[in-house]
Order: structure tokens, then C-alpha cells, then sequence
């Protein structure tokens, strides 16, 4: 058994905020289990082998004429209604750290991008979060680069607990773990986990992922289930869209999907749809088509993923997308479903929201 996997039967100590530890993925039996059936495995056998929810969802995202569109949009706006009502679910990105020591390379943050780097002391996180506390956000989403020295399980753990009393819903995005390390983190009050596999085609993300342990393809794909197994109940996948064909990344997703509903059935699973944007590095997409098919076809990439998932899993919605269009978000969308923004376009997002820590940014690896 490898080290890594060995990390996926540690179990959660007691007195977890959550109360995982009664429930069967506590057991080392499903610690076992999880190992065994690997999505890495599913996502190998797509193509000869679909199961039938992703069958129902490849029909959906089909090409379709404007009066199937339409009768899709009426559908998932219907679904939305019934499904999440007129909440929203609202949640704001929180940026600790642009360090990273991966090369990505349709990423600024890549190590070899000389941008200005900075780290924000817990402080500091402390009080960029108030300012978000005062703009009305109760869910944060803490968002860092990977770089051991500076984006610490330590240091995760302090920025949480610096946060946990003001906020009920903590998440994290960040470079993947072990189930051990997530472990503390729960504990300091995280609830959600958001790893996207950019790509879910092997050949592509190994073309991507140039440098850094982000190049363990599978590493990444099992990211969920360890932090599932450290007691998250929240989890966040996605596929960055511009980077392939965007039926094929719609497709994996919708499996991976599928199978964490089953895998991880106590969290909340939630979709994004991250599109790709310019950033620096001068990155251009692998084919810059696949992004313009996937604008065209995005309607009903939408439509399907809302008429599909909106009874098993929750929807996020990047305002990003709202910003640049504003009228097709509103025809798309009815108030209804969560949803904010993060993108890796910019180069330097850690000045933080109020931008005072900007003067201390510097050029480092
Ligand atoms: S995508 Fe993530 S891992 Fe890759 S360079 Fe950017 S911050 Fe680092």
C-alpha cells in the first residue's frame, strides 16, 4: 500500500466538528473500499462503459435546434425554482496566497511567472475577512496557490480558526492533500473542499502540468474522497473549460459526479463550469476552438447540468459570467442557485479585497 493511500483509512479523532465519525466512511472497511474503486478507473473505462445517468446526460448536451434549447431553458429554470426556490446561496473567494511551486501552463500563478508575489499573514486574512463580514458574506472560500512553505497545513489551520467564529461555512481550495493533513483543518472548521481537475483527459493535463506534484494526475482525481474521509461535507468539482473539447471534460465530469453522489453520499456535492481566461504566462488555450465551441454550446451545457443535477447536487454560478452577461444570466438563471467567482486569469490576486497588503508583494519562488 502506498503512502498515499494509507492516508485515506486514517480516521478522524474525536470531537470533530462534525460528527463523521459514527458514519461508515469512518470505517477502515470503506477506507479500504474507496481505495479499491478509484474514479481514476471509471474515467479510464468511459468510453466503453458509461453508466446510465451519464448516458441520459451526454443525450442532453446533444446538438440541439433553437426549440429544443428552449424547451431545455424551461426546463432547468423550472427545476431551479423547485429545487432551490429564490435562495442564493452567496460565498466570496478569499486569495491567501499566489505562491506556487506547480507550473500549470494556462495558470499566472505558474512558479516560473514572474509575478509579484505575496502571502497574507493570518491577520491579515482576519481582516480581509471582516471586510467581507461588513459587505454582508457569511461563506468564505479560501483560495491559495500550492507552496508547502507558505500555504502550510499550519497555516490553514490558523487562518480557519482565525475565521470559524464569524463565518458558518468555511471552504478551501488549495494544492491536495493527505486525509491525515485535512484532518486538523476540519477540526479548525472547515466544511468544503473545491478541487477542480482542470482536465480529465490524461494525455492533455500531462501536457499542462509541466512541473510540481500537481503532475499526479490520479492524486488529484482522488483529492474528494480523501477529503471526504477527513470528515468534509462539502465538495466542489469542476473542469477548467477551454483547455479540451468541451463535451468530452462535460461528459468525465458528469461521471465523476455520479460517482462521488454515490462514494461520498453524506456531502454535498457541488458543479462548476470555470471557463478558461487569458492570464499571465501568455498562455493561449490548446485550440482556441474548443473554447469558442464551448461559448456556443454553453446554453446548453447550462440547461443540462441545472435539468440534470438540480435534484442531486448543488449548482455554482461564477459571477464572472453574470458580470459580462448580465441579460443571458438572468434568462439562464432565475435567482435561485449558488453561485461566486474564481478564476485564475489574474495575475495577483492577493492584495486581498481591500488591496492594502499589495506594497509587500515580491518576486519569489
Ligand atoms: S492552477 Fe493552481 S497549481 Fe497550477 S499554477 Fe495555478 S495556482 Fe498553482
Amino acid at each position: 500500500m502506498t503512502e498515499r493511500s494509507a492516508s485515506l483509512l486514517a480516521l478522524p479523532p474525536p470531537g470533530c466538528r462534525k460528527n463523521f465519525v459514527e458514519t461508515p466512511v469512518a470505517k477502515p472497511a470503506l477506507g479500504r473500499e474507496i481505495i479499491e474503486m478509484s474514479f481514476a478507473q471509471t474515467l479510464d473505462n468511459l468510453p466503453l462503459q458509461k453508466s446510465t445517468l451519464v448516458r441520459g446526460f451526454e443525450e442532453l448536451i446533444a446538438p440541439k435546434s433553437d426549440a429544443e434549447l428552449e424547451s431545455m431553458a424551461r426546463t432547468s429554470r423550472a427545476l431551479t425554482l423547485q429545487n432551490f426556490g429564490r435562495t442564493m446561496r452567496l460565498f466570496a473567494p478569499l486569495y491567501l496566497s499566489n505562491e506556487c511551486i506547480n507550473n500549470c501552463r494556462y495558470c499566472g500563478f505558474s512558479r516560473d511567472n514572474p509575478i509579484l508575489r505575496v502571502t497574507l499573514s493570518v491577520e491579515e486574512v482576519a481582516a480581509e475577512a471582516h471586510y467581507l463580514q461588513q459587505a454582508g458574506f457569511r461563506q468564505v472560500l479560501l483560495v491559495a496557490g500550492e507552496h508547502p512553505k507558505f500555504v502550510s497545513g499550519d497555516y490553514l489551520v490558523e487562518c480557519v480558526r482565525a475565521l470559524a467564529s464569524d463565518f458558518p461555512s468555511i471552504a478551501i481550495e488549495v494544492g491536495p492533500m493527505a486525509s491525515s493533513d485535512y484532518v486538523p483543518i476540519v477540526r479548525a472548521g472547515a466544511e468544503g473542499l473545491v478541487v477542480y481537475q482542470e482536465t480529465y483527459q490524461r494525455a492533455v493535463y500531462a501536457e499542462l502540468h509541466t512541473a510540481g506534484p500537481k503532475r499526479d494526475f490520479d492524486y488529484r482525481l482522488d483529492c474528494p474522497e480523501r477529503a471526504y474521509a477527513a470528515g468534509f461535507r462539502r465538495l466542489g468539482v469542476g473542469a477548467l473549460f477551454g483547455l479540451w473539447r468541451w463535451q468530452d471534460e462535460a461528459i468525465a465530469l458528469a461521471a465523476h459526479v455520479d460517482y462521488l453522489l454515490r462514494r461520498c453520499w453524506q456531502a454535498q456535492i457541488t458543479i462548476s463550469l470555470p471557463r478558461l481566461r487569458p492570464a499571465a504566462g501568455g498562455f493561449r488555450p490548446l485550440g482556441l476552438r474548443f473554447a469558442h465551441q464551448f461559448s456556443s454550446g454553453r446554453d446548453c451545457l447550462e440547461h443540462a447540468r441545472t435539468a440534470f443535477f438540480a435534484r442531486r447536487a448543488g449548482i455554482v454560478r461564477r459571477n464572472d459570467d453574470e458580470r459580462r452577461e448580465p441579460h443571458r444570466a438572468r434568462r439562464l438563471h432565475p435567482p435561485g442557485h449558488g453561485t461566486s467567482a474564481s478564476d485564475r486569469g489574474r495575475s495577483n490576486h492577493s492584495a486581498g479585497f481591500s488591496g492594502r497588503r499589495r506594497q509587500a508583494s515580491h518576486r519569489s519562488i
